[in-house]
């Protein structure tokens, strides 16, 4: 077997499944976020992948497959062609026509449909594809968990209406939490952003694991998990400073030599984090913005851009902010601004705060609204942090590291508009299809999983996702006793139907141990001569290491309540 298993990882891995794939031969790096996937690592994913293809054809999709090489004319029809950005790796032909490697397939899929589907009589459809996506990622990193080459599944369904595609959502989500439960892993579906459709019709799949690059806010006492992109925070908390009887007091300027983050105007003011008020510039495609936000807190630019209703938000450089505030950065403040002022509504409850005078090395105290300077606009423009309380029920929120590995997301009409993609209906009347999307990283969850399936010795595969469900160690190949039983027990797991891997190689038993305690296949039969004198052989399971002592002869019933027992129902 093409199995090459190192001692060390090398040192670009950061995050330990990218470790323990590369240490047991799973993958090696071809280019920057490009990788080689050998047997072993090609059959975890074919595990995946089959659980996917159960699940998806049992909730009633059926599987196509798409080229990856699609022409630019349905990028631009859709208008993405512009929007995608430099992700999309773009190519030409030998007639110097636009090509792009497909980094998602809505466009291709969507033509595809179109074309077929002239009745109310051919839908719904549910199709999707396990297939290679190119993204030029701008930092390719932890392995195969975001890489430039991957493996996704994507799916695309096609509907005669909302309640149809509601109801298709519903079932794709049910189908994912049957994938990931059964890939063996903790997961949460989280709310996501939606953008402009609104409702809860974007989930996103999380495994949580320190090494995520999401942020998962979950409810202590309900069922609430959102990204934190999207968590609301609860209204009530707004006033946490408010002392009603304070009274309002008259703004003053202060010096602050060289103060200009919170934590050192806090400190030099003697202030509490909560009693300063940070104002951010912010552009837009309707020009410039001041967002205010309580010093302990952060601005969440996407809850700023629904609230604002526009699409393209970005913070300020130094040079638009000493513009604006005829201050260096970090100095600017809402007095005097001659911006549109959108606050927090956290910045709506505090009296005499702090804030920067937008002038150099100096803030302003006994700050007050309506008072001192008028708000635009508020609302809930903060992220959410760790502690706060749910805004379903009075629990309290905990933010977690999470890897995303699906999303199901209901598109709505935004393709079927600009692809055309039109039906009759039973009047005879043209229609819009509406469509929903579904994506798993296929090699992003095998990474997940061991992300979440590890020990200091190696992976720990879930049985159902395991390269092999056993594998035989024959300790002692100088000893034909051992190796013919090795030999024997690898014949007869195999003819009945158990994925079996067998180490015959001329090695010490240590080296033995250590490379299947390495690559985790689950469990390990040890055969040494000790043992088969007395005709028996050892199991260890390598999750719980639970060693037993079994007759030779019984081998095969062993091993089988073993996988029985190891397999999530
Ligand atoms: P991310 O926010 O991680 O970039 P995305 O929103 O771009 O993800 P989708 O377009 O929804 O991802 O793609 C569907 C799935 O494909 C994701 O849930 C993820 O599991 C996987 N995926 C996306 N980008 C990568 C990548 N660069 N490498 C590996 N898997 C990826
Ligand atoms: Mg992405």
């Amino acid at each position: 077997m093409f199995l090459p298993t190192l001692k060390e990882a090398p040192s670009d891995a950061e995050v330990i499944s990218h470790k323990l794939m590369v240490r047991a031969g799973m993958i090696r790096k071809l280019a920057a976020g490009i990788y080689d996937l050998l047997p072993l690592g090609l059959m975890a994913q074919r595990k995946v992948e089959n659980i996917i293809r159960e699940e998806l054809n049992r909730a009633g999709a059926q599987e196509v497959f798409l080229p990856s090489i699609q022409p630019a004319e349905l990028w631009q029809e859709s208008g993405r062609w512009n929007l995608y950005g430099r992700e999309l790796l773009r190519v030409k032909d030998r007639h110097d026509r636009d090509f792009c490697y497909g980094p998602t397939h809505e466009e291709v899929i969507t033509d595809l449909v179109r074309r077929e589907v002239r009745s109310y009589r051919q839908l719904p459809l549910n199709l999707y594809q396990i297939q290679t996506k190119f993204r030029d990622e701008i930092r390719p990193r932890f392995g195969v968990m975001r890489c430039r080459e991957f493996t996704m599944k994507d799916g695309y369904s096609y509907d005669l209406d909302e309640k149809g595609v509601e109801e298709t959502y519903r079932k794709m989500y049910d189908a994912y939490c049957n994938i990931f439960r059964r890939c063996g892993l903790k997961f949460r579906a989280v709310e996501a952003e939606t953008g402009q459709i609104g409702g809860s019709f974007s989930h996103e799949f999380m495994v949580l694991a320190d090494s995520g690059e999401d942020s998962v806010a979950t409810c202590e006492s309900c069922d609430y998990s959102a990204n934190v992109e999207k968590a609301e925070v609860r209204q009530d908390a707004r006033c946490k400073m408010q002392d009603a009887r304070e009274e309002l007091k008259p703004m003053e300027v202060v010096s602050t030599p060289d103060k200009k983050s919170v934590d050192e105007v806090s400190e030099f003011l003697k202030v509490e984090k909560e009693r300063i008020v940070k104002t951010l510039i912010f552009e837009t495609e309707n020009g410039i913005v001041a967002a205010l936000v309580r010093g302990d807190h952060d601005v969440n630019e996407a809850k700023l851009k629904k609230l604002l209703k526009c699409d393209v938000i970005n913070l300020a450089g130094e040079k638009v902010v000493e513009d604006v505030t005829s201050a260096p950065s970090g100095f600017a403040g809402p007095v005097g601004l001659n911006l549109k002022i959108v606050a927090d509504n956290s910045v709506m409850g505090i009296k005499n705060f702090v804030t920067g005078a937008n002038l150099k090395d100096a803030h302003r105290v006994n700050v007050n609204i309506n008072t001192d300077f008028k708000i635009d606009l508020s609302g809930d423009i903060r992220m959410v942090k760790d502690g706060d309380l749910c805004s379903r029920c009075n629990g309290t929120l905990r933010v977690y590291k999470g890897i995303e590995v699906g999303h199901v997301f209901k598109l709505g009409t935004k393709y079927s508009e600009s692809l055309k993609a039109t039906y009759l209906d039973e009047n005879g009347k043209e229609k819009l299809i509406v469509m929903g999307c579904y994506g798993i990283g296929v090699g992003r969850t095998v990474a997940a999983s061991i992300e979440q399936n590890h020990d200091d010795n190696g992976i720990i595969w879930p049985m159902p996702i395991a390269p092999f469900q056993a594998i035989v160690l024959s300790l002692n190949m100088k000893n034909t006793d051992v190796v013919h039983t090795s030999e024997n027990i690898y014949q007869t797991l195999t003819d009945s139907g158990i994925e079996v891997l067998v180490d015959d190689r001329d090695e010490r038993p240590g080296i033995k141990f250590k490379d299947a305690d390495l690559i985790g296949i689950p469990i390990q039969i040890i055969i040494g001569e000790k043992n088969l004198k007395e005709g028996k052989a050892e199991i260890k399971i390598r999750k719980s290491n639970k060693r037993i002592i079994v007759p030779v002869s019984d081998m095969e019933k062993q091993v089988r309540g073993l996988i029985k027992e190891l397999t999530p129902a």
